[in-house]
């Protein structure tokens, strides 16, 4: 199949399942509503502050509003999923399963630092891209998540935390630039109705012919995060299979189209596999091959699972591969997986426990 096919089957023929909630809706849309139902049009301020600041997750809990009006709407849905399962690691990472209105299950996780609550959130039930070293790419794809299902997850991390979250990375259950309409218009409810900046916010993407490009054009603030896994197209091709519909030049020329057209850095992923992708070798053409990028390299230490072989590097081979990056003058962090003892591993929770 071309790649042209593919993302066409991908993006055009998902089926999505829920019908449109009110989360997701802006202001005028939910006064809109309200107006439309014969109640007066404050009463959708009202709304659109019970809904994106309290959290509500009925109509009838709605207390400002005259009880006959919530009887007469309380099968109207705001779009909220049920925690399904919680696990919280020795870190404090919080793992979620969330059930959708359809029964299908998704992951996310509530990440906690002194300073910072950062959020992962899922954008595809399953994900099609089977990268062989994720548990999700093992599980197959089912549909691509709606906006107020990916919102939910926000809000969903922030009442369980009692607190208010600063950071959202778009990195858990699938693929955000196959599902590039719900994922722009959830980042912008996010920023302009949960009030989340969008310098708070990471998009990755293993990378989706001319969808980098066709993310550009909507001048998000948030950062794109590009996840390479590999400096050569063999290679890349045996751990992400997509890959083989998009070499890796292209990818790369496409990012600095990106750059171009936003003014903004690309931030690179890599996953280090011990004895695949990690000797001072691959990291020197890691290095060449992002050769002219203002850029930041990732690196995540692998975090194994039991449905793949791959192991991950000691703390040495590790430190080798930073040093030869640092050598060709690219900025580096080391990302170490929060919560591995809660199956913090991409799609491992819901592996195991849906
Ligand atoms: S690593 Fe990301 S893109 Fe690859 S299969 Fe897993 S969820 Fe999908």
């Amino acid at each position: 199949m071309s790649s042209q096919s593919i993302n066409q089957t991908l993006e055009t023929t998902i089926p999505i399942a829920a019908p449109q909630p009110l989360l997701g809706l802006s202001l005028p849309e939910l006064t809109d509503w309200v107006v439309s139902q014969g109640q007066p049009a404050y009463r959708g301020r009202q709304l659109y502050e019970w809904i994106y600041k309290k959290g509500v997750r009925s109509l009838v809990d709605i207390s400002v509003f005259p009880k006959t009006w919530r009887a007469a709407v309380a099968d109207v849905s705001i779009g909220r999923s049920q925690i399904h399962y919680r696990s919280v690691a020795p870190d404090e990472t919080v793992k979620y399963l969330l059930q959708l209105a359809d029964g299908k299950i998704i992951e996310t996780v509530g990440i906690p630092t002194e300073k910072r609550l950062t959020v992962c959130v899922s954008t595809q039930v399953g994900c099609p891209m089977a990268c062989d070293f994720c548990a999700t790419g093992k599980g197959g794809f089912m549909r691509n998540l709606v906006v107020h299902e990916i919102i939910d997850q926000v809000l969903t991390v922030q009442e369980d935390l009692q607190r208010r979250v600063s950071h959202i990375v778009f990195m858990g259950m699938g693929e955000p630039l196959l599902n590039t309409a719900h994922v722009v218009a959830a980042v912008k409810s996010l920023n302009q109705d949960v009030g989340i900046g969008q310098r708070g916010m990471t998009i990755s993407t293993v990378g989706i012919p001319g969808h980098i490009i066709r993310l550009a054009q909507y001048q998000l603030q948030a950062t794109l995060a590009v996840s390479l896994h590999a400096a050569n197209q063999a290679l890349r091709e045996k751990l992400i299979p997509s890959a083989r519909h998009y070499p890796l030049e292209n990818l790369i020329d496409e990012c600095r189209q990106y750059v171009q057209m936003t003014g903004r850095r690309i931030t690179f992923e890599y996953i280090l596999l011990a004895g695949v992708n990690d000797n001072i070798k691959q990291a020197a053409e890691l290095a060449q091959l992002l050769r002219g990028f203002q850029t930041h390299v990732n690196l995540i230490p692998y975090n194994p699972i039991r449905e793949a072989d791959y192991q991950r590097p000691t703390f040495r081979g590790i430190q080798a591969f930073v040093d030869v990056l640092h050598q060709h003058q690219i900025a580096v962090s080391v990302r170490y997986s929060r919560g591995l003892e809660a199956d913090a591993a991409c799609g491992q929770l819901r592996a195991t426990q849906a």
